[in-house]
């Protein structure tokens, strides 16, 4: 039996009062709170072994290497990635939306015949098709929209179902011989939604696309295994998962990394450079490196996938069911609507919602200054809210660290809401 009430308890931020009321923290899905492992994790590393990686003579360069190395060896055996050297599947990126832009422009530069015949299956020409969903984080439609725009490609989406699902129903006609690259969201960050993925993998890959996978709010809550999946590449955040801020990981096949021709250009990417030729680049994961990797954070990211694994993804996600089990109550108060399912098996604790006649800014306000923080605002999703008629909404969404009592603190101050702005 996992004791959630000693893992809240290694959150030190928690322990604080807001407004004067004890601060329950309800938006993990901006970015999670650090237990005191991987806090320490980051200051032990500059405290005793911080070197620059991979090129130094020296003792600590050979540590603060070995660290970086079984981190994003620990962040692989999170996801079901090869980690071995020679094999890795794991790329250190600056985090999600780094790790999302790196593909769109190695997709955009294969375009342009760079990375040779290996790279063809990236490359897009007027008439292929990108396709996305409506449901997508700004971070995925914007960096393939742009690759659309510099292609000539046709940007595609799947529609949403009334409760704001991915539409994979339709995979078969929104995905075609002509489609090169589908790039979709495993949970989406508004409506909480898990994608039924399988029918959108199996067609992209039946006519040779390539797929990306939005992981950024999958990592942290369910278990994950990117082999069993079958998908292509995968971008997430470390800062979502537990670990620090300014970094994130790019899962991509081994075979589909080999290929793909790189993005970023500069130091620790190259076997040989000259002046009048083009350079000869390293081998995964290397190639996508380029400059000096925030050691430290992807160290102590390693120690927050280790951590999580120790409590095990299965109970992660059955612990955080049972609060969104209480956080989706909100949508039986007069007024309220919830922005996404409301089967508690078909989503995670993410849990949008609008309130009749008050603005977001003011709900989020209201609820604030009893201790409470929600997320208000599109959430960088635009287009979702334009499928619930709305331009904002009001999120909370759980971590770890959440109890039932959390849930149950939002709903008792969320009753008063409407009243106080003097709707109800
Ligand atoms: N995709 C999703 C679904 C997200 O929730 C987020 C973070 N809000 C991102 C992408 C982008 O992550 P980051 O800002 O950490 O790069």
């Amino acid at each position: 039996m996992v004791d959630f009430s000693d893992i809240r308890g290694q959150f030190p931020i928690l322990d604080q009062q807001v407004h004067g009321h004890p601060l329950v923290y309800l938006d993990s899905a901006a970015t999670s709170q650090k237990p005191q492992c991987v806090i320490d994790a980051e200051a032990e590393f500059y405290r005793t072994i911080n070197a620059g990686v991979h090129r130094g003579a020296h003792e600590l360069a050979a540590r603060s290497t070995e660290a970086f190395e079984q981190a994003r060896a620990k962040v692989a055996r999170l996801v079901g990635a090869n980690a071995a050297e020679g094999e890795e599947e794991i790329v250190v990126t600056g985090g999600a939306t780094a790790g999302l832009n790196l593909l769109a422009t190695a997709f955009g530069n294969a375009s342009l015949g760079r990375g040779g015949e290996a790279a063809k299956r990236f490359a897009l020409k007027p008439g292929d098709e990108i396709v996305v969903s409506k449901a997508e984080h700004h971070s995925v439609l914007l960096p393939f929209q742009e690759l659309a725009y510099r292609t000539g490609a046709t940007l595609k989406w799947f529609d949403l179902t009334e409760d704001g699902r991915i539409r994979s129903d339709t995979a078969d006609e929104v995905i075609t011989e002509r489609t090169k690259v589908v790039a979709v969201t495993h949970v989406a960050n508004v409506t909480g939604a898990i994608t039924d993925l399988a029918p959108i993998i199996r067609r992209a890959h039946q006519v040779g696309a390539v797929f990306v996978l939005d992981a950024c709010q999958s990592v942290p809550h369910l278990k994950i295994d990117f082999h069993a999946l079958d998908v292509d590449f995968a971008a997430w955040s470390a800062h979502k998962m537990y670990g620090p801020t300014g970094v994130g990981f790019l899962y991509g096949k081994r075979e589909m990394l080999e290929a793909l021709p790189p993005a970023n250009f500069g130091g620790s990417m190259v076997e040989l450079a000259w002046m009048d030729q083009p350079a000869q680049y390293m081998a995964p994961p290397a190639r996508f490196e380029a400059g000096t990797q925030p050691v430290a954070q992807v160290v102590a990211a390693g120690v927050a996938a280790d951590w999580l694994m120790a409590i095990g993804m299965e109970n992660v996600e059955a612990h955080e069911r049972t609060i969104a089990a209480e956080l989706l109550k909100l949508g039986d108060l007069d007024g309220f609507r919830i922005l996404g399912p409301r089967e508690n098996a078909d989503r995670i604790g993410t849990v949008a919602f609008d309130v009749a006649g008050v603005h977001p800014h003011d709900v989020g306000q209201y609820i604030d200054a009893q201790g409470i923080a929600i997320r208000v605002g599109h959430h960088c999703a635009q287009p979702v809210h334009r499928h619930f008629g709305l331009y904002a909404s009001n999120r909370a969404s759980t971590g770890v660290y959440n109890t039932v009592e959390d849930a149950q603190a939002l709903i008792e101050a969320a009753k008063g809401v409407r009243k106080f702005f003097g709707v109800e």
